[in-house]
């Protein structure tokens, strides 16, 4: 990815991830600071705000605000927070300001009831919903914001009002208010007694279900379930809702079966998910070498060296290396203790922006010929100016190798992508692209090799900002009027290996 650190810079060329959520049930147990221990392994999913939302029993207690984990709770805010049953949120806006009406969990009460939400995703129908709620256009502070009022209007207490529903309440309210929701959804939420997961029918984002001795937890990703040491139990189904409380765990289908059709993010395998993550019931780390290994393949090239951009790009890097027998060898190192840097309007200060967060090794680089593996490349400006970085210390050549097809298409499924005339790859023959990042070749993996790296080729991906193919009707874009509508599927040539 062109910025390694993955860090909350608008305009800088990267994608972001939307949010990271996590619920927690312990009957008897005071849980925030295990809340917290997964809020912060899933921190890579959101830099901007972080919250969690706990209850005793009786009432819901939400704390939240803008900054990662550890700038956000302390460890007498985390006494402060009594009870046995959670959600946190750590949030990457991509819907809705970077403010802190944005942050999560969004609360809402109705008399004495109360319940809390937290969201990873995009929904694609938040105009619909909003004017069905008449909401005036912009009253809304983001999609989740709609989400919250749609389940509070829905809202009934006492004896089920609808005969097939089991339970009223928050349950209740939700199957009501889920089959309308379009786009991307992973969600946690909580009401006194319980804790709910959610997974839209597409399963764009990951959620996953874990158990301890006595109790449940559920998280974006496995690696917040290892950190509270909770066991894997299964991710949740797409289309699912789980329900835990003192019963144990309930499931549900809110959607209609014909709606259900799993399509997980390729770029939570590519990118987005921590490399010990488990997707599909497949480490990420090693699909990702996988990839390096595919690349190396498909477009070998003569080089005495072959480094990894940091981090994201070295698991590919070193499946690279070992698949054609160059070395692996570490060029640039990484400033790991960066924060947010900002906005870089021209191209002086982009490069200013990628100094500040890579510096290369020159002895390592000089007179070298350079493999040079990342996982993707967005708006390119980033790469360019890495590129010239690495010639300026010295580099004889630099190929550029990418462990994915190139990004064509915007994602209006909760990551954030710039419109399509920013795309670096859009409507550009490689060489043009090779040309513009000054580098001596360029080379993408193809689809149907990053599907077999994933080690799960037939689970179910969505691809659609690699191929355009949206599994789900999306915003169409007509100057300033945002309308409902599908883009319609086209086909992009997958990039080979450009000419040494
Ligand atoms: S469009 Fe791309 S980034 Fe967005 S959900 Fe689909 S695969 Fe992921």
């Amino acid at each position: 990815m062109e910025d390694p650190e993955n860090l909350s810079q608008p305009g800088d060329g990267s994608l972001k991830e939307a949010c990271g959520v996590f619920g927690i049930f312990v009957p008897g147990r005071k849980v925030s600071s295990l809340v917290y221990d997964g809020l912060y392994a899933l921190q890579h999913r959101g830099q901007e705000s972080a919250g969690m939302a706990v209850s005793d029993g009786e009432a819901v207690t939400v704390y939240k605000d803008m900054g990662l984990v550890p700038n956000v709770f302390d460890e007498r805010t985390l006494t402060a927070l009594p009870g046995d049953l959670a959600i946190g949120h750590t949030r990457y806006s991509t819907t809705g300001a970077s403010t802190w009406r944005n942050a999560q969990p969004i609360f809402r009460s109705m008399g004495q009831a109360g319940f809390a939400l937290g969201h990873n995703g995009n929904l694609t129908n938040t105009a619909q919903l909003s004017e069905d709620l008449g909401m005036l256009p912009g009253l809304a502070a983001s999609d989740s914001d709609v989400i919250g009022e749609l389940i509070a209007r829905n809202y009934h207490q006492g004896q089920p009002t609808v005969p097939t529903h089991a339970e009223e309440g928050l349950v209740g309210s939700l199957l009501r208010v889920l089959p309308r929701l379009s786009g991307a959804f992973s969600l946690v939420l909580m009401d006194e007694q319980r804790v709910i997961g959610v997974r839209d029918p597409n399963g764009f984002r990951p959620l996953c279900l874990g158990s301890l001795d006595d109790g449940w937890v559920l998280a974006s990703e496995s690696p917040a379930l290892d950190v509270v040491g909770a066991s894997f139990n299964r991710e949740v189904d797409p289309g699912e809702m789980v329900v835990i409380d003192s019963s144990g765990v309930r499931s549900y289908r809110p959607f209609p079966a014909s709606s259900v059709d799993p399509r997980l993010c390729i770029f939570e395998f590519v990118y987005f998910a921590r490399p010990d993550a488990r997707l599909y019931g497949v480490e990420v780390h090693g699909a990702r070498r996988r990839m390096g290994a595919l690349l190396a393949e498909v477009a070998p090239v003569e080089a005495d060296v072959v480094m990894g951009v940091p981090d994201s790009g070295v698991p590919a890097a070193e499946g690279y290396a070992r698949a054609s027998g160059i070395p692996y060898g570490q060029g640039l190192v990484k400033n790991r203790y960066i924060g947010r840097t900002f906005i870089s309007p021209d191209q002086t200060q982009r490069e200013r922006s990628v100094r500040r967060k890579l510096n290369p090794l020159r002895e390592a680089i000089e007179g070298k010929r350079l493999i040079v593996v990342d996982d993707s490349i967005v708006r390119g400006t980033t790469t360019a100016a890495m590129v010239a970085m690495l010639r300026e210390a010295g580099a004889a050549e630099v190929h550029l190798r990418v462990s994915s097809p190139p990004y064509v298409w915007p994602c209006h499924y909760g990551i954030d992508t710039p419109d399509r005339e920013h795309l670096l790859a859009a409507g550009r023959s490689l060489e043009e692209i090779r040309e513009l990042l000054g580098a001596d070749s360029v080379a993408y993996l193809g689809l149907e090799a990053l599907m077999e790296a994933t080690g799960a080729p037939k689970a179910g991906f969505c691809n659609a900002c690699l191929t355009g193919d949206y599994p789900v009707a999306v915003p169409l874009k007509i100057g300033k009027t945002v309308l409902e509508g599908t883009l319609a599927k086209r086909s992009v040539p997958l990039a080979g290996a450009s000419a040494p």
